[in-house]
């Protein structure tokens, strides 16, 4: 498992979010993957506010409470969003440029991998939004998320994170599915991203159905809930022990 943070040189999404808080636009942030045809992330869509958002994350505000950790912030829009509900978080998350405008919007934030097991604190609420899930990378390092989320978490707390079951993706017309058991869990991504000059590594980024998910939390000794479900396959789940 990575632990590491990114360099400057290779942080095209934060490069993205700096460029769009420090000027009011972007280029095109494109994103690159083995398994699907080239995309595109708009910049603009990272600096969401409240209203904007997804009803999934707005559920995930409003039901976080206590000391609560922002992981994978990006530009800070949800810890932005908890402060003006009086709410405080720590947001942290691997790109330099990404934590730097977030200290410029007056957050707390810091350049942290949560992987990182030099990262020590107690959180009620740990907060992984806009599939959150990804950051775990694959379904073999689920093991080491829930022993780090074991760290992390004060007595009583949980941590809500989002996810999609990607099997739409393979589904026939008919309903049945079709994905090649050989090829290793259909939810397991790889991207790469650049913006400008700036070219990212390939990441892992795990999508995860909520029965995988459950079933691997429950040989850890966590319980899931499933707190909201979404309209594209994608829920909101809430991670206990
Ligand atoms: N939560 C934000 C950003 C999502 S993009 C939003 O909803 O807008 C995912 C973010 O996770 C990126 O900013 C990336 O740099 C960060 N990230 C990826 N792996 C991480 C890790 N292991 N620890 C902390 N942050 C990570």
């Amino acid at each position: 498992m990575n632990t590491g943070v990114l360099t400057a040189d290779k942080d095209p999404m934060g490069k993205a979010i700096y460029d769009y808080f420090t000027t009011g636009k972007a280029a095109r942030l494109r994103v690159f993957s083995s398994q699907f045809d080239e995309d595109e992330i708009p910049v603009s869509e990272l600096f969401r506010s409240y209203d904007q958002m997804p009803e999934l994350e707005q559920i995930a505000l409003q039901k976080a409470c206590g000391r609560i950790l922002d992981v994978g912030a990006g530009s800070g829009c949800h810890s932005l969003a908890l402060r003006a509900m009086g709410k405080d978080s720590l947001a942290i998350d691997i790109s330099p440029w990404a934590v730097d405008v977030m200290k410029q919007r007056g957050l707390e934030a810091a350049q942290v991998n949560l992987f990182d097991s030099h990262f020590v604190g107690q959180y009620d609420t740990i907060l992984m939004l806009m599939n959150g899930s990804g950051i775990v990378g694959k379904l073999g390092n689920l093991p080491e998320f829930f022993q780090r989320i074991k760290q992390l978490l004060a007595s009583g707390g949980s941590v809500l994170m989002d996810s999609s079951d990607l099997r739409y993706l393979y589904e026939d017309e008919d309903g049945s599915f079709v994905v090649n058991l050989a090829a290793g869990y259909y939810g397991e991504v790889d991207f790469r991203m650049q913006y400008k000059q700036v070219r990212g590594d390939v990441f892992d980024w795990l999508y995860v159905d909520f029965d995988t998910l459950s079933a691997y939390a429950a040989q850890y000794g966590f319980r899931v809930e499933m707190l909201s479900e979404g309209e594209h396959y994608n829920y909101l789940a809430r991670i206990a022990w």
